[in-house]
């Protein structure tokens, strides 16, 4: 397993993510994405979003403000008790969540830590330009609540029937007492949130089909099965509007820890809501002709623990030829670049420019990228260290003149295997489509595109 200080490093240096507030010494509870992992997070975000909102008929989605009315605080139970129990260290200052410590000895110094007690996650905020008189409210600790208080909106406007679910990725906020371990806990992340209704009685079945369901999605996009798990709730654990809930929990470098909740909320929040607010949040059953409140299933996911999940598990490094490789082995769909166009020898125009061409063509379809900065060898290892799936290369037969354009040839590489195919230029973009759908295997059976040794 990859240790974590290994894939910092990879992601700074190849551009994935960068500490928040660098140049200033930085900020260790943040953050900031760049050129490769804004691309590599969009993926995670949109694969969720198209394959549990716009692939189903059961689902709708909201993008809600972060900014709340207080009584939303309120009513969810937050201000009263959204907080983890706090312990300082007398000696040294430091502080931990009491919960996460072994005994009562500080993990720093040794020396006896404060009793514990509760530390609030909220982060105030103060709407309007006179302290005195603005509103006090909070950053949403979770985009659920943005849900919920829309849950008439979207009902009227959507005409949707139970069982149906409404979903919202953003960003949320929480004091954390202990920041940590690069992306998996900081003050300001992005979540990926479900609230599914249904009716009271079927939320036992619903909330087990979204477990497996949340549980194979990681499996689809590459997560490995002997590093994902799921672990139940004992009684004593469970938030207080909880009946059940579910972790699904990635074998992370520092250990086992929770990737995705999945929750049976009951009526809770609805309830609270129609109370405090004093607006009914509630759906009518044609068939019994009644007013129900729904029950509610909540798969939470954290997009930033995601993508660190998926980071991790495609980090591999290999011997080739007496020199390490590193290479991800991300899902085509999650790899932030999808094609590399290299030519051969960055001296002949006619191959440079055939290769810009390419490129430029193959962007229409899929994110590609031109690169002429070091020796090939060089450039598949750099694309290797940064999960492109295929590099096509360019070289002096593509562009032969004597050539018919059947005989102008580019090769495609592999990433995980680093075989290669010679493919016409003219079919490039349809041989594209079948290895993006991984059919490597079907493709390189195929005569004209004979398999040449590995690079
Ligand atoms: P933990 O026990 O790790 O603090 P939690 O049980 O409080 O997490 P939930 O409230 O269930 O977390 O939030 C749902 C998801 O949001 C988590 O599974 C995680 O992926 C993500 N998440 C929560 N807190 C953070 C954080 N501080 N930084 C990054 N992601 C977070």
């Amino acid at each position: 397993m990859v240790d974590l200080d290994t894939i910092v490093s990879l992601c700074k240096r190849r551009g994935f993510i960068f500490q928040s507030s660098e140049i200033y010494g930085g900020l260790g509870s943040a953050w900031d994405y760049g050129p490769l992992g804004v691309e590599f997070k969009n993926n995670v975000k949109r694969l969720w979003w198209r394959d549990n909102v716009q692939l189903r008929d059961d689902m709708v989605g909201v993008d809600a403000a972060i900014s709340m009315h207080p009584k939303v605080w309120e009513a969810s139970g937050h201000v009263a008790s959204f907080s983890d129990p706090f312990s300082g260290c007398p000696s040294c200052g430091r502080h931990y969540r009491a919960d996460q410590l072994t005994d009562a000895f500080c993990p720093n110094c040794g020396a006896k830590m404060s009793a514990p007690k509760p530390a609030s996650l909220m982060l105030e905020i103060f709407l309007g330009p006179v302290k005195e008189t603005a509103m006090k409210t909070y950053l949403r600790p979770e985009t659920a609540q943005g849900i919920f208080v829309n849950f008439d909106n979207v009902l009227q406007a959507s005409r949707k029937k139970l069982s149906f679910g409404i979903a919202q990725i953003g960003k949320a906020f929480r004091n954390e007492i202990t920041p940590g371990n690069f992306t998996f806990r900081t003050r300001e992340f992005e979540q990926m949130e479900i609230e599914y209704f249904v009716m009271p009685g079927t939320d036992e079945e619903w909330h087990q089909r979204w477990i497996d369901e949340r549980f194979a999605w990681y499996q689809k996009y590459g997560i490995r099965k002997d590093n994902i798990r799921l672990r139940e709730h004992a009684q004593d654990e469970l938030a207080h509007y909880a009946k059940r809930c579910v972790d699904i929990e990635y074998l992370f470098p520092m250990g086992w820890s929770e990737l995705e909740g999945i929750a049976n909320r009951t009526n809770y929040d609805l309830t609270q809501h129609s109370k405090i607010s004093g607006k009914a949040l509630e759906y009518f059953d044609e068939e019994s002709k009644r007013k129900v409140v729904p029950y509610v299933i909540e798969p939470s996911a954290g997009a930033d623990r995601s993508a660190l999940a998926f980071l991790v598990d495609a980090y591999h490094e290999e011997e080739v030829r007496g020199e390490k490789r590193v290479v991800l082995k991300f899902h085509p769909e999650l790899a932030p670049i999808k094609i590399a166009v290299l030519p051969l020898l960055k001296k002949n125009d006619r191959i440079v420019e055939t290769a810009k061409r390419i490129c430029a063509d193959l962007r229409k379809r899929w994110f590609s990228f031109y690169d002429d900065t070091a020796s090939i060898g060089r450039l598949y290892r750099r694309q290797d260290e940064i999960g492109t799936p295929y590099c096509v290369t360019v070289d002096v037969q593509t562009v032969g003149d004597e050539k018919t354009p059947a005989d102008e040839k580019v090769t495609i590489r592999d990433r995980d295997t680093m075989q290669q195919i010679r493919v016409p230029v003219s079919a490039l973009e349809s041989v594209m489509a079948d290895l993006m759908a991984e059919r490597w295997a079907e493709v390189a059976r195929q005569e004209p595109y004979r398999m040449s040794a590995a690079k």
